[in-house]
């Protein structure tokens, strides 16, 4: 009998995996697919960090304690896992999320540089900004590498006595009397506590939550330059122009050429998401498209494209909780297309959780039962 099971590895599962070993649980990691796949919400080089966050004021706490976090990783390991490129918010000067954004700088008492068009083009003059754009400049924004960051926290938790068994999907579990039984494809484990962490497959070990999780398809791309252009200069920025579309772009990092993704990408939802596509050339032209409008000098030979999917719930608010139906088992479902950056502080809220201890940052907001 295990302490805990935690079913799925990815960026949630390992951070969870990682911290509740260290605080001396007994951990069985179960993922269905290959240590390090490309299937899930986690893969690829790196993830945006953001210091400002105009989704609001409820992630802050979470991601100042990620913040906190992302630091002690780094100085445990001894590798960067956070890189300070800074990050501009930009939008038409009345935007909403423009507004967010200052409102939560200045209440957070976060270093920002408020920027007009003109401000924006002299300081960044690669980015095309149009007449009646502002933004948010947050010089503690960046990139997070993210495959790197992964490895390390699964290889935390193994130095920790978790045990991590791949290619082991779980087929399902149920309480029986004063533990967890969980069936896999290669026979049954028991468990005091569960953390379910399987991203885009949530809905699929909690049927009555599924219907709340959307599984939408995205593309992102790396572009190398198209011309001499440095640009790894750049800060991380994302721009939401008034048609509702939000491209996100990551400049160039450790060799690699500057990253596009645009918010919900083709807009394709459902559960067969799961199963995912090969990315093709339509998904080329819209990520182009972006560069073309907002940065042009990147817009050069494809390096890459990787296909990802978001799990999204009907309000973009994370899910990280436990289980009204059984309050041993905790759900960490933190995606929506902007989960990343708070991994270690959801893993370390899982332990809390998991525990009965009171988690250092208010989860009320992300509820589960507000889905229920
Ligand atoms: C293209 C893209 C760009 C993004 N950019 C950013 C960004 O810049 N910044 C940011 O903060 N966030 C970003 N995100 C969001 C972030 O990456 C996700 O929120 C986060 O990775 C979710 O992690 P997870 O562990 O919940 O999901 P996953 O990584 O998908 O992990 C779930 C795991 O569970 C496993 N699993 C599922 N079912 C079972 C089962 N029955 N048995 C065993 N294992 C199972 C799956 O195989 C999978 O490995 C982005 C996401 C995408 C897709």
């Amino acid at each position: 009998m295990h302490d805990v099971i935690v079913i799925g590895l990815g960026a949630m599962g390992s951070a969870a995996a990682w911290q509740m070993a260290r605080r001396g649980a007994d951990v069985l990691g179960l993922e269905q697919l290959a240590e390090g796949h490309g299937k899930g919400s986690s893969h690829g080089r790196t993830r945006v960090i953001r210091r400002i966050y105009s989704e609001g004021p409820v992630y802050m706490p979470l991601l100042t304690r990620a913040y906190a976090l992302w630091g002690a990783m780094a100085a445990e390991s001894g590798e960067t896992f956070l890189v300070r490129t800074g990050g501009l918010d930009i939008a038409p000067e009345n935007a909403p999320s423009l507004a967010n954004a200052i409102a939560c700088a200045e209440a957070e008492g976060i270093a920002h540089d408020v920027l007009n068009a003109d401000s924006l083009r002299a300081r960044w003059p690669e980015i095309r900004v149009p007449d009646g754009y502002a933004a948010v400049f947050a010089p503690d924004s960046g990139q997070l590498r993210s495959d790197p960051a992964n490895c390390w926290m699964r290889e935390a938790a193994r130095a920790a006595g978790a045990e991590l068994r791949f290619d082991t999907p779980v087929l399902g579990w149920r309480r029986t009397g004063d533990h967890i039984t969980v069936e896999t494809a290669s026979g049954t484990e028991r468990a005091k506590r569960l953390v379910i962490a399987a991203g885009a497959w949530a809905g699929t070990l909690l049927p009555d939550i599924d219907s709340a999780l959307i599984v939408e398809r995205q593309v992102v791309g790396w572009f190398a330059p198209s011309d001499e252009t440095d640009l790894t200069r750049l800060p991380v920025f994302q721009v939401e122009p008034t048609d509702g579309r939000r491209y996100y772009v990551l400049p160039p990092l450790d060799g690699s050429g500057t990253k596009i993704g645009l918010y919900g990408h083709r807009g394709e939802r459902g559960p067969h998401m799961r199963d995912g596509r090969a990315p093709d050339a339509e998904d080329e032209m819209l990520l182009r498209a972006g560069l073309d409008e907002w940065l042009p000098d990147a817009n050069g030979p494809l390096e890459t494209l990787q296909e990802c999917r978001f799990t999204r719930t009907a309000d973009d608010r994370f899910i990280i909780g436990n289980w009204p139906q059984d309050e041993a088992v905790t759900l960490l479902s933190p995606c929506s297309g902007h989960g990343y950056k708070f991994a270690p502080a959801i893993g370390e809220a899982a332990v809390q959780l998991a525990l009965g201890e009171t988690p250092v940052v208010d989860l009320s907001p992300f509820a589960v039962s507000r889905f229920l």
